[in-house]
């Protein structure tokens, strides 16, 4: 029995592959990619010689069987998206979500992911946080999506096109106020790698005086909304006052 291999590819920076991912991109007898054509320029910068087919979001659910059986004849497959981690906001779940169902071997190869590179250069706090995909299209629901991104305590990690981040930062503006902090990241691992950490009025006149600032790859960020500091009930208050004079 084969064993599909969930393998990420380069996010920009080509160096970024990992040797097990070439590795696994050399031996395997297929490769399904979400774009033959983008993948076969990745194969051939790398000089790997292998069998592609297209596996994106209009076909993947009928693909889906296909991809297992070709498994159960023994093939070997790798999965690969265009730039990334393959399921991550990009094709594949219909296939890893079958594979896990009917028990066909599923096994990941790491690399990089515009996310989790994101946060870890963000500044922004760490230990939890929530990966929320795409904004929304529309103005509405995306005023909805940051206010429940802020409101649930924890940094919120967001992918942006760029056709539409200055539109998505207005409606942030509206949704939490100016002041609102957040971090932009553009371009990582490429040659225009840009990091930006402020206000969202900082941000949209950061953008707007450059507007080449706008192009490009986009990662949004925002912190939680801090935690309520308890207030001390009146009734405690007066008892820690008759206590502290008897404490050590
Ligand atoms: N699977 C990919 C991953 O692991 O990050 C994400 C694919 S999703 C279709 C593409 C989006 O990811 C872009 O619109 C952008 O928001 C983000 N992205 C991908 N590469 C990026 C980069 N080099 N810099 C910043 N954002 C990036």
């Amino acid at each position: 029995i084969g064993t599909l291999y969930v393998v990420a590819t380069p996010i920009g920076n080509l160096a970024d592959i990992s040797e097990r991912a070439l590795a696994t991109l050399s031996s395997v007898d297929l490769i399904a990619a979400e774009d033959t054509r983008h993948t076969g320029k990745l194969l051939s910068h790398f000089n790997i010689k292998a069998k592609t087919f297209a596996l994106h979001d209009h076909n993947e659910k009928q693909k889906a069987q296909q991809v297992i059986d070709w498994l159960n004849e023994g093939l070997d497959i790798a999965l690969v998206s265009d730039a990334g981690t393959p399921l991550i906001s990009d094709p594949g779940y219909a296939v890893v979500n079958l594979c896990r169902e009917q028990g066909a071997n599923v096994t990941p190869v790491p690399g990089a992911c515009a996310a989790i590179t994101a946060l870890s250069c963000s500044g922004l706090p760490t230990d939890r946080f929530q990966f929320i995909g795409f904004t929304p299209a529309k103005s509405h629901a995306r005023q909805q999506f940051f206010i429940e991104a802020f409101e649930s305590g924890i940094t919120s990690i967001m992918y942006e096109s760029t056709h539409r981040i200055m539109a998505s930062l207005n409606d942030l503006q509206t949704a939490l106020g100016a002041q609102q902090q957040v971090v932009f990241a553009k371009e990582l691992t490429k040659t225009y790698e840009t990091f930006f950490s402020g206000s969202v009025e900082q941000l949209i006149e950061f953008l707007t005086q450059d507007p080449q600032k706008q192009r490009g790859e986009l990662v949004l960020m925002l912190p939680g909304k801090a935690k309520q500091q308890q207030e001390i009930p009146a009734e405690a208050k007066r008892m820690l006052a008759l206590l502290e004079p008897q404490m050590p």
